[in-house]
């Protein structure tokens, strides 16, 4: 399919019929091609020719997690001989999923980052440092990867953590920026300090950051962005993404929320009856996929809770842009009379200073309500810790959750349990 990397920067309007146009043609391809949507078509009384408009998504069934975990090889559209690359997703929500990429997927991919790298300000004189995996059939170090190439920029793929190695290659090869979590910038902060390296005059300038939100809802920096950016005025940006969509959404120097890639993606917002919802409202970011041949997905429920904004931004471009995440819909926490989502703690952890590292753990008490419990690791007496700690988490969350202090080395045995691609910060035992 050829992709339109202009559509961003054309008017709303014109980027939801170029939608449309291609919405019909997925129809008809998922039709043809789709174990599991022509059954799902079967089955709802689906008639494809009353949707016409992106705008008619609504009267079509959506599809969720469970879906693919279920029925994970009905969703190939294409003989298995042109799958070129298998990647799973991390299964950090249940049970992984394959998703198959053709060689044209893997081409949309490159496509699709080398987009989100324009529009987080790359060129082809950076160099990145890409302090990602790109084993495990972990797609988004390999979409990096490919995106940066297709930049035209150089690479330097150190990999996960080790910030003294990070730091003398660093030193050594000069990148221009890193590519990584959040949480890594200030552990690579934290050492640069302790080590009398001279953040200021640093070679790395920007963040290209995945996986934990940068900002609150008003998109200025949430405790997490302001700590990293009091040690290190990096420029930060954001990226969201998943497996299962094979598209970013990413910030650019305005930092005011992820840009859609309207000649890619779909996105609606939907709340939790399924009805769609207008610009600024929050509900389960919904996904569509635009020109994918190995594993498409139509109306995709991603559990992620986000609004998206339409008011055209300041670097030029007209398309959507989405919110940081606010958490996701099966994390929600019920908690004393308030709704609340782990970043939401996590943030406020963040702030303290004298918190360490912590787990959060959700479970059901013996009123059948959730509960939170704190797992945390301070360098303070136990007692001086929590004389200071209640009135914070008391004015912040109304209530204090149960506190359990753990030595550093329980934390992190907690925080990187075998086989998980992915630091654990909150753990559900509801
Ligand atoms: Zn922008």
């Amino acid at each position: 399919m050829p992709f339109n990397s202009q559509l961003a920067f054309e008017p709303i309007a014109v980027q939801d019929a170029y939608q449309s146009w291609e919405l019909k043609k997925l129809l008809g391809y998922l039709q043809a091609q789709s174990p599991f949507y022509k059954k799902l078509f079967a089955e709802h009384s689906v008639d494809l020719s009353k949707i016409n408009t992106i705008g008619d998504l609504k009267l079509l069934p959506t599809t969720s997690k469970s879906d693919m975990q279920e029925h994970n090889w009905d969703f190939l559209c294409v003989p298995k001989h042109e799958i070129k690359e298998y990647t799973a997703t991390s299964g950090t929500m249940g049970r992984p999923v394959t998703v198959a990429l053709t060689g044209g997927d893997l081409d949309r991919l490159s496509h699709n980052e080398h987009q989100s790298f324009i529009c987080a300000d790359g060129n082809a004189d950076e160099i990145y440092q890409l302090m990602l995996t790109l084993d495990r059939q972990f797609m988004a170090g390999m979409a990096y990867y490919k995106g940066i190439r297709r930049l035209g920029a150089a690479l330097v793929r150190t990999g996960p953590g080790l910030p003294a190695m990070q730091w003398d290659t660093i030193r050594r090869l000069e990148a221009s920026s890193i590519v990584t979590v959040p949480s890594f910038i200030l552990k690579l902060a934290e050492w640069a300090q302790e080590h009398q390296v001279d953040l200021h005059n640093a070679t790395v300038k920007k963040a290209i950051c995945i996986g934990e939100s940068l900002r609150g809802a008003d998109f200025e920096l949430n405790a997490l962005g302001q700590k990293i950016h009091k040690d290190w005025p990096i420029k930060l940006y954001s990226t969201y993404a998943s497996t299962e969509m094979q598209t970013a959404f990413t910030e650019c120097s305005a930092g005011r929320g992820g840009h859609q890639q309207p000649d890619l993606i779909v996105l609606e917002i939907l709340d939790e009856q399924g009805n769609v919802l207008g610009a600024g409202e929050y509900g389960e970011v919904t996904i569509t996929t635009l020109g994918v041949e190995g594993m498409p997905l139509l109306r995709y429920r991603t559990g992620d809770i986000c609004a998206y904004y339409e008011e055209p931004c300041s670097c030029g471009r007209h398309s959507r842009r989405l919110s940081p995440v606010l958490g996701r819909r099966q994390q929600m926490i019920k908690y004393k009379g308030t709704t609340l989502y782990p970043p939401a703690i996590f943030d406020i952890l963040n702030n303290i200073p004298f918190v360490k590292e912590y787990v959060v753990e959700v479970f059901t008490n013996d009123l059948l309500l959730d509960e939170l419990r704190l797992h945390l690791n301070t360098p303070l007496p136990i007692d001086e810790c929590e004389l200071k700690l209640r009135p914070l988490l008391q004015s912040a969350l109304r209530v204090v959750p149960l506190l359990q202090f753990q030595p550093a080395t329980a934390i992190h045995d907690m925080q990187f349990p075998a086989n998980s691609r992915k630091q654990v910060k909150f753990i559900d035992n509801r």
